[in-house]
Order: C-alpha cells, then sequence, then structure tokens
C-alpha cells in the first residue's frame, strides 16, 4: 500500500482551548465511520415498557442517525442475543437472529447465553445468521484452536477504511454456563490472546482496529493500556448490562444498556492516509422511537403468529402483578416443585434463574417461558441438614424456613446430622462443588423445572373469580 508522509498541523480546539486534535490539512483524506452498539439484547425484540422495540429501534437508527444499508456505518452487537422474552426462548434464538438479520447487523461477539441450548444450536444460528459471531478467546481445550463456529476477528471496509473487529467472550462464561453446553471449550485470557490477534489482524490489512467483547466494564478499564499500546480504538463491552459512553486514555469504551433499551454510538473520523484517528466520539441513547421500522416488524410478527399458535393455551388466571423476586414468585416455584415430588423434603433454586413478571390477567405457557426462560432439568441430591443449613442463605427456598428460625415448613427442626432429600436444579448441581461433593450421585428427574410449575398452575383452574393469587404463599423465608 503506498503511503505518503502528509502535512499535519496540531490545532487546538474546544471552547477552554484544552484539546489537541490533530488535523490532516486534507479533508479529502478524513472518512467518517458511525458504529451503533447494542448488547445484552436477550430477545427483546417487542416494546414492554421500557425494554425492547427492535422495529423502534431501528427506525431511530434510520431517523435519527440516518443509518443507510451500505452507508458509512456498522451495526455492531456485545453478544447475548437471546434467552429472555418467550418470543425468543421458545425459537431458542432463531427468531432473535431473524430480527438481527432484518436489521443488518454487522457482526456480533459470542456472549455466555449464546451456549444456553447446546453447542449445536449455536452451530445453527451462527449459520442462519447473516453476520459473523466472533470470540478469539474462544478455544478448544485440546488444540487451542478457534472453536467452530466463532470467528476470531473480520475485516470489513466500510467508507474505505479497513475496520478490523475482534470478538471476545467473558472468560468467566466456563463457569456460569451449563457445564455440557461449553464442553471441551476453554475462554481464554484477554491480554494473550490480543497480543496474538492484532499483529495478525494488522498483518491482513486492517487500518482502524476496535473489539467487540462481551466483557463488563471493569475488564474493559483494565484492558486499556493494553488497546492504547497495540493501537486499539475502540472497546465495546456487554454482560454487565451497564450503560457507558467515556474515552479512557484515547481508547473509547462504549456499553448499550440491555434489552434493547438503549444502544451505544461511535463517531469515528479516520485519516486513510496516516490510518489514524483523528477524533473519536462516543454516546448512548435511549431506544424511544415511536414509530416501528415495517421490515423488522414484519419478521417479529411472523414469529409472533407462530408463538402465539403454539404458547398461547392458557393454563390459569392471576389478578395481580407477582414480580420476579417476590416471595410470591419464590415461593410459587418452590413449592409448585414440592407438589410434583412429595417425597422429596425441600427445594431451592437461584434467583438468576427467574427473569420476569407474572403479569395480571391469563397465564399462558408463554408466560412461564418468559419467567423461566432457561432449559434446566431438576435433580434430587442427599445432603445433610448441616450442608443444607450452610448454603441456603444463597439460594430460593421451599419446603423449610429460617424464619423465625431453621425448620422444615411443618415446624420440624432441621438436624445438622440428618439427612434430606433436595430438588434442584441441573444448572444449580452443575455449578456447585460443593452439591456435587456433598452427593456424587444425583437423580436426575429428566423433568423440566418449568413443568412442576405449569402443572400445579393448570391443576388449580383459577379463573377471574378465583385466580391464582389465592393459592399463593406470601410470607418470605428468609
Ligand atoms: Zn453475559
Amino acid at each position: 500500500m503506498k503511503k505518503f508522509l502528509p502535512f499535519i498541523i496540531l490545532l487546538s480546539l474546544g471552547c477552554g482551548g484544552t484539546n489537541n486534535k490533530i488535523v490532516n490539512q486534507n479533508p479529502d483524506d478524513l472518512r467518517r465511520l458511525t458504529i451503533l452498539y447494542t448488547n445484552d439484547e436477550h430477545g427483546w425484540m417487542l416494546r414492554e415498557g421500557q425494554n425492547g422495540g427492535a422495529a423502534q429501534l431501528m427506525n431511530t437508527w434510520i431517523e435519527e442517525e440516518g443509518y443507510v444499508e451500505d452507508g458509512p456505518f456498522l451495526i455492531l452487537s456485545g453478544g447475548d442475543m437471546w434467552t429472555g422474552p418467550a418470543i425468543s426462548t421458545w425459537f431458542k434464538g432463531e427468531s432473535m437472529v431473524d430480527v438481527m438479520n432484518s436489521m443488518n447487523y454487522d457482526a456480533a461477539a459470542i456472549g455466555n447465553h449464546e451456549f444456553d441450548f447446546n453447542q449445536l444450536t449455536l452451530l445453527e444460528r451462527s449459520q442462519q445468521a447473516n453476520f459473523p459471531l466472533l470470540s478469539s478467546n474462544m478455544r478448544s481445550e485440546s488444540s487451542g484452536e478457534i472453536v467452530n463456529p466463532a470467528l476470531p476477528y473480520i475485516i470489513k471496509t466500510v467508507n474505505d477504511i479497513s475496520v478490523g473487529i475482534i470478538g471476545l467472550t467473558a472468560t468467566e462464561a466456563d463457569d456460569i454456563n451449563f457445564p455440557e453446553n461449553v464442553a471441551g471449550i476453554d475462554f481464554i485470557d484477554y491480554q494473550d490472546v490480543l497480543y496474538e490477534i492484532v499483529p495478525q489482524i494488522k498483518s491482513e490489512g486492517a487500518e482502524l482496529i476496535i473489539i467487540v467483547g462481551h466483557i463488563c466494564s471493569f475488564e474493559i478499564t483494565s484492558l486499556v493500556p493494553l488497546a492504547k499500546e497495540l493501537g486499539i480504538a475502540l472497546i465495546g463491552g456487554g454482560h454487565c448490562h451497564e450503560t457507558v459512553s467515556k474515552i479512557q486514555n484515547g481508547i473509547g469504551v462504549m456499553e448499550g444498556g440491555s434489552y434493547l433499551s438503549a444502544y451505544a454510538k461511535a463517531e469515528i473520523d479516520f485519516d486513510i492516509i496516516t490510518n489514524t484517528v483523528v477524533d473519536i466520539d462516543v454516546s448512548t441513547h435511549n431506544n424511544t422511537g415511536l414509530t416501528k421500522n415495517s421490515v423488522v416488524d414484519s419478521v417479529i410478527s411472523i414469529w409472533q403468529g407462530q408463538m402465539d399458535s403454539e404458547l398461547s393455551q392458557v393454563i390459569g388466571y392471576v389478578a395481580q402483578n407477582i414480580s420476579s423476586n417476590s416471595d410470591a414468585m419464590y415461593n410459587l416455584i418452590t413449592d409448585a416443585w414440592l407438589w410434583s415430588y412429595p417425597n422429596v423434603d425441600i427445594a431451592i433454586t437461584n434467583t438468576g434463574g427467574i427473569r420476569a413478571d407474572m403479569p395480571p390477567g391469563d397465564i399462558t405457557f408463554e408466560t412461564w417461558v418468559g419467567i423461566l426462560p432457561f432449559e434446566n432439568f431438576l435433580y434430587v441430591i442427599d445432603i445433610t441438614g448441616e450442608q443444607l443449613i450452610q448454603n441456603i442463605p444463597y439460594y430460593v427456598i421451599g419446603g423449610m424456613t429460617t424464619i423465625p428460625e431453621i425448620m422444615l415448613i411443618d415446624g420440624t427442626p432441621i438436624h445438622p446430622d440428618s439427612v434430606y432429600s433436595v430438588l434442584v436444579t441441573d444448572y444449580i448441581y452443575s455449578t456447585s462443588e460443593y452439591f456435587q461433593t456433598a452427593d456424587p450421585d444425583p437423580l436426575d428427574t429428566s423433568i423440566h423445572w418449568r413443568q412442576p410449575v405449569i402443572d400445579w398452575i393448570q391443576s388449580l383452574n383459577t379463573n377471574i373469580d378465583d385466580p391464582l393469587d389465592n393459592y399463593l404463599d406470601y410470607e418470605p423465608r428468609q
């Protein structure tokens, strides 16, 4: 590639006159790139309150940001695209990929939730996506090679700028995913990977280098010095559902919230002769769009129709909103499990798996796919009272209470040496070394954790005159 030694002057800009910016004398050499960025979308294609609204976001980008296909734009995602409302979870992310295809996403980082179903499903999603799924640190445990379907990076030319886009996946994906779904995969250290990848991507012609990372802002902050050293201009994050836009040590750092309730934007002025960033500005914006993009909306409508026919079956009625983090919700789930397994003493689950409220009105399958979106199954383990008592502070409990003191629900004290049978999800068991050690041979019921809840609600035949509210236990147990 021909290189010219440009004539550069230093100009003092800004009201305070303190920002020194390099401005190339020849404006013909300057190109603008605008990056529109979302992360942790979690399938929120439909608007609900402040969350969601893919069709509204698309129109915001067109109307407010001047987005045009094949224009000087990149649309990128920081990962965790699916697992959320039923319209996403029921179809194992297929509907969300369709929506993101219709929004012309250029690339997405692979987040930990991309593994929520299994590796085969992720492979199918990657084949369906019109955009690559990026992760440079997702490696085979045995060979150290990049694991299919991840691409470590892509180079895409936009507005005469050769943009290198490197993907990163949260290293804790190893620990927080269902182990079978990440079997054979290591998520290796970001720094090691960047030292390896950046020279490679430069040698392949990337001029402007950016990261799409499913990583939180505290991790980005620790990467900034390295980004500076390696010549990375911008780091987009995700995973912690943060809304972030700042320039740190000259590097743009941004995250666009979550659930498509917001987006981040980077505007980069790039000198295509000197291959330098002349100016970079990052910002975040709420998705307040009022009108729907017809193309995106028509894709959502097709999935909505399909879901309605499968999931709209009414299983009961509730008069008031039952919050996802309420005692009524916690008790309902664990009590329903024990209703299905009357010989088991105790049920415990984690608050993190309960992802939505139960809104007032008809209760459908869809309601519960949204509340408990993950593909978990029930295990029965046998543990001592002492092992139980040590662990319950971290969990939602049924069959027992800690108020006014620790005891079974019938008032019998829990004895440290007695053995109790406990319902847990395979997720909790697989991620708890403590439980694995306490009972190395759990009983796998192969029953989906959502099923007893649906069965129990259906068995009550609730309706507007006799709503589910009448059957809930509102008393805290912790
Ligand atoms: Zn995540």
